[in-house]
């Protein structure tokens, strides 16, 4: 599987970012997932073999009991994620995944959201996954998407995270925004606005 690009979603080219940095597949130690979506699982499992051999998957069981295991099952989810077996490990609570990475539970776009911070040195970059889907919702406090599972949860929730990192150092960056580009929020005003950072 290489680049993919049917108009939507472009993707595919993970192994091949992470092979110019001289990381090859059984280099990763861990994986984590921000939540369990068709387009945020995709290098999980590649034909039902693991892609990273060695790695720890991590998921939220919020997202697993929905996406694999629950009523509601996704069976793309069920037949990507499968296979991780024994490399999967399931959280139910905030904790450090290693020095400077954190996991925060974020429910809302889905049961089991999860946003990453990295940190170093009082600093934070957060890894919002799909808390934020455009860069819209971050100046707009009402816009909803159709894909949250709750959207009253999913508001509240992005609006807490905002709202926290306004006129901080924070650097923030979600799945969909444009070129994946990293930005902080302002407020002017009253309302808040995502500044990218160049
Ligand atoms: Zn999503």
């Amino acid at each position: 599987m290489g680049d993919f690009d049917n108009g939507k979603y472009v993707g595919g080219a993970l192994p091949a970012s992470l092979r110019a940095h001289g990381i090859e597949p059984g280099d990763v130690t861990d994986v984590v997932f921000t939540h369990l979506h068709f387009d945020h699982i995709g290098w999980a499992t590649d034909r039902g073999e693991v892609v990273f051999p060695n790695a720890t998957y991590r998921a939220h069981r919020a997202d697993w009991e929905h996406f694999v295991t629950g009523p509601s099952a996704d069976p793309h989810a069920v037949d990507k994620l499968t296979p991780l077996g024994s490399r999967l490990y399931l959280f139910d609570t905030d904790f450090t995944v290693a020095p400077g990475l954190d996991a925060l539970h974020v429910p809302g776009h889905t049961p089991g959201s999860t946003t990453y911070v990295v940190s170093s040195g009082g600093r934070r970059a957060l890894l919002l996954g799909d808390v934020v889907h455009s860069v819209v919702q971050l100046s707009e406090r009402d816009w909803q998407v159709i894909w949250d599972v709750d959207p009253a949860a999913a508001s509240a929730v992005r609006n807490r995270l905002a709202d926290e990192a306004a006129d901080t150092d924070d650097l923030l960056v979600a799945s969909h925004f444009p070129g994946m580009r990293f930005g902080r929020v302002v407020t002017l005003d009253g309302s808040r606005r995502f500044v990218s950072v160049e």
